[in-house]
Order: C-alpha cells, then sequence, then structure tokens
C-alpha cells in the first residue's frame, strides 16, 4: 500500500526557511521525500546542509517580501504542487502609539505577500492543472487580540480568512488550502519572552501540555497537511498550541 504521508516526487516551496517554523518545515517536508526550495531573503544554507545531510534534497531561492510581489514569477514552469507561506514579522507598540511605518511593513510581509503568492501559485497549478496544497502559517492571534500588536493582530486574522476564501475557490481544483496556527513555539520570534522570566512561568503556566512547543511541532503538521492523508482537509486553522486555546 502507498504511504498516506509520503510527499515523494513532490516540489515543495517554504518561504522563511532559514530558521525557526520554515526551518523545521522544510526539513519535514525533505523528510517524506519532497524536493523542498527553501525561501529566504538571505541564505538558507543551514536547511539545505541539514536536508542533504538527512539523505533528502533541497534548494534556495532568494525571496524578500519587503516587496509583497517577490514571488509573482516563482511558480511559472517550476512544478512547485507545495506552497508553504511561513515568512512573517511582528512589531510590538501600544496601539495609540503604534507607527504607519510598522503597519505597513507587517501588513506587507504578513498578508499582502502571503495573498500574492498564493494568488501566483494558484493561478499556475489551475492553468496546468495540477493539484497541490497551500499551508499558511496563522498564529493563536488569528483567534485572540494580544496586547501592542495590533498590525500583527489584523494581518494573522487575515491569513485565517484569506485561507478561507482560497479554500472554497480552489477545492473545484484540486488544490487544498489550510493554515496552522502555532501556539508559543521556541524561536528566535519569542526569544525575548522565554527571557523574562514572569512572562515565561505565566505563559507555561497557561499552557495545558506545560511546555513551549518546538519548530518540529509544527513541522510534522504541515508535512501532514500537505500530505495525502489530508485529501479532504481544506479551509481549516489547525490550533498546535499544546492546548492553549481550549483552556
Ligand atoms: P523567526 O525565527 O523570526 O522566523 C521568521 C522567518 O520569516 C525568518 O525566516 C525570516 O527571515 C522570515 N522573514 C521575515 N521577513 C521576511 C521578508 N521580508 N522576506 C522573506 N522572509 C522574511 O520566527 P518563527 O517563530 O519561526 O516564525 C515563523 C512564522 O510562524 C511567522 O509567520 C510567525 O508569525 C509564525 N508564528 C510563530 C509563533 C512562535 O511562537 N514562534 C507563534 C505563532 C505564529 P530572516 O531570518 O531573514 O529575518
Amino acid at each position: 500500500m502507498t504511504d498516506l504521508f509520503s510527499l515523494s516526487g513532490q516540489k515543495a516551496l517554504v518561504t522563511g526557511a532559514n530558521t525557526g517554523i520554515g526551518q523545521a518545515i522544510a526539513v519535514s517536508l525533505a523528510g517524506q521525500g519532497a524536493h523542498v526550495i527553501c525561501g529566504g531573503r538571505r541564505s538558507c544554507d543551514e536547511t539545505v546542509a541539514t536536508i542533504e545531510k538527512n539523505g533528502g534534497s533541497a534548494e534556495t531561492l532568494l525571496l524578500d517580501f519587503a516587496d509583497p510581489m517577490a514571488a509573482k514569477d516563482t511558480f511559472k514552469g517550476a512544478g512547485i504542487s507545495i506552497l508553504v507561506n511561513n515568512a512573517g514579522i511582528i512589531r510590538r507598540d501600544d496601539s495609540v502609539d503604534y507607527s504607519e511605518a510598522d503597519w505597513d511593513a507587517v501588513i506587507d510581509v504578513n498578508q499582502k505577500a502571503l495573498f500574492f503568492t498564493c494568488q501566483a501559485f494558484g493561478k499556475e497549478l489551475i492553468e496546468t492543472k495540477q493539484s497541490g496544497s497551500v499551508v499558511n502559517i496563522a498564529s493563536l492571534l488569528s483567534f485572540q487580540g494580544g496586547v501592542r500588536v495590533p498590525a500583527y493582530t489584523a494581518s494573522k486574522h487575515a491569513v485565517a480568512g484569506i485561507t478561507k476564501i482560497l479554500a472554497n475557490e480552489w477545492a473545484a481544483h484540486g488544490i487544498t488550502v489550510n493554515a496552522i496556527a502555532p501556539g508559543y513555539i521556541a524561536t528566535n520570534n519569542t526569544e525575548a519572552l522565554r527571557n523574562d522570566p514572569d512572562r515565561n512561568a505565566a505563559i507555561l503556566a497557561r499552557i495545558p501540555a506545560g511546555r513551549w512547543g518546538d519548530a518540529e511541532d509544527i513541522g510534522g503538521t504541515a508535512a501532514y497537511l500537505c500530505s495525502r492523508a489530508a485529501k479532504y482537509v481544506t479551509g481549516a486553522v489547525l490550533n498546535v498550541d499544546g492546548g492553549w486555546l481550549a483552556r
């Protein structure tokens, strides 16, 4: 019987694959047999080397979403059937002081680039009559409000909405579109929180699993959502949060 979870023969693009969650997703997809194009605004050599050391296949593609249209020509004739939109940034300030520059920077990367990268991917697949999968990286702040992160919260709510509309429009074309909402995951993004003893203790006390998530926890979920095992899963925003939102 063929492996329901195999991604063998597929080509995947993972954005922001040089570190953190994106790196773990790239490694996980390659572990299931996909060739992974590691998109980053800087070199993804470390990710490519890890994948190759594990016997997988990968390459780097320089993509900087300071230009939200950066990936508009990436998919033409490239045979990419999996897209993981992981690149994201966060800027913190009180809402009353939040600057237009911070608002635009966060919305451009987290929301606008994500939509237009999906658009370029979906257009290519529909035109060439190929099936495929999109996984967008959402957040707990796709559901909750957060504090001092207005643009991030707006953008991550938008990621949930974009995921659902594209799932509706593309299901008939054999393209699944899902999102993962990671809980508190130990990466660069959350280093400041983990280094603050009070915040760290408060966060841990609220997580039913009693620990920070690892990037690998998200990698495994992404591989599942891109596999045949998930072919009837579309439009979902899957919480991978150690139980945080259930509490
Ligand atoms: P991270 O270590 O800061 O990684 C963010 C990634 O996005 C990096 O590869 C970064 O590249 C890339 N990126 C940022 N701006 C970019 C741009 N203009 N063009 C291309 N790539 C860009 O954080 P992470 O925790 O792994 O975050 C990955 C995703 O998970 C984000 O969407 C984040 O919102 C989401 N998330 C994280 C958590 C968590 O607890 N860690 C929770 C919920 C959601 P550089 O290294 O060059 O900056």
